[in-house]
């Protein structure tokens, strides 16, 4: 059983507290059934702050499928999660109401029909000012996360780790794929050209007019090289003047990562971040209104020992972490459980 973290004296507001995780001195971590961080389910709970959810979608890879499989290895790496976050000083799940919403279903061969399946799971999580932390899925869900944000929030910052850019067109004449959500968002204006940003892109392109195509649409690219010059803090700085105080929405493809801290993914780029620096620079957001972000594209059939998701539930830790309040962070509103 979930156990009420923050105790207060009054017992008739027990019920509007936090629940947190699963006591790990009463229950091991490793026991018990999955939910993410051993949080309570959405169900279990009359409201939440702060919602992660799976999609568990890869209709829409180009090479190595298998991301469909990424939440559940996500929830089962994320059980050796603990309620303090050193780096950021915050105490994730006492100053908010986390819960795990399961997964978004979605129709896993009709890839328009679960655009919209997933765009309206996300919207029913965070319509009344709930935020959100969704585990993928392949890199085609964020198209519709951000059509569920852009409905609350208008138009987001969007900063997208990725090896790639995501901004082609269509491929095999395909609008809806994998490297086309980025390029479908910003025909519908979903982000905030000019407060945007890919980081990590590397590895080889179609045609020299990507990029130029792709810059066009209002991004700004950190290169993966660039971080040979470039310190964590250099980069967050240029990155945080450049969201100002935007909504800012975090996608992070977990290719991003070098195959040797992240080889179970469909599209792996030598010569990647090193988890420590993601880690950093996303850090490096605190205080900053961040109102959805996403993990996709884990592939665990592809790991030995769990690097991927290891890598992907600290990630994800550290993005709740960040809606736990900081300098300029606005008050959360809890919405009520349906
Ligand atoms: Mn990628
Ligand atoms: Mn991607």
């Amino acid at each position: 059983m979930p156990r009420v973290t923050r105790l207060d004296e009054d017992a008739d507001h027990l019920s509007t507290l936090p629940i947190g995780q699963t006591d790990g001195q009463l229950s091991p971590r490793y026991a018990g059934l999955t939910t993410f961080a051993r949080l309570p389910r959405r169900e279990d709970v009359p409201v939440h702050d702060i919602a992660v959810v799976g999609v568990p979608f890869d209709a829409g890879v180009t090479y190595r499928p298998g991301a469909r499989f990424g939440p559940a290895a996500i929830r089962e790496a994320s059980r050796l999660l603990r309620p303090y976050n050193p780096q950021l000083d915050v105490m994730p799940f006492r100053d908010q109401q986390v819960v795990d919403a399961g997964d978004l279903l979605c129709n896993p061969f009709d890839i328009t029909a679960a655009i919209k399946e997933i765009e309206e799971g996300a919207h029913e999580l965070i319509r009344d000012g709930g935020r959100l932390v969704t585990l993928g899925g392949d890199h085609t869900i964020a198209y519709p996360l951000l059509r569920s944000v852009h409905r609350v929030h208008g138009p987001v910052a969007l900063v997208h780790f990725d090896a790639h850019l995501d901004t082609w067109d269509t491929y095999f004449g395909a609008p809806l794929t994998h490297g086309t959500p980025f390029r479908r968002a910003a025909e519908e204006g979903l982000f905030l050209a000019g407060a945007s940003a890919h980081v990590g892109i590397r590895g080889s392109l179609y045609d020299p007019q990507d990029l130029c195509d792709d810059m066009e649409l209002g991004f700004t690219v950190v290169h993966c090289a660039d971080l040979e010059t470039r310190s964590v803090r250099d980069v967050v700085t240029q990155l945080r003047h450049r969201i100002g105080d935007a909504p800012l929405y975090v996608s992070v493809d977990i290719d991003v990562l070098d195959p040797a801290h992240a080889p179970a993914t469909g599209t792996p780029e030598a010569g990647g971040m090193t988890s420590r620096e993601l880690l950093g620079i996303i850090r490096g957001f605190k205080g900053l209104n961040l109102v959805g972000a996403d993990v996709v594209e884990v592939s665990p059939a592809y790991d030995h020992a769990d690097i991927t998701s290891v890598a992907a539930a600290n990630l994800a830790y550290e993005l709740v972490s960040l809606c736990a309040g900081g300098p300029g962070e606005p008050a959360s509103t809890p919405q009520a459980t349906h």
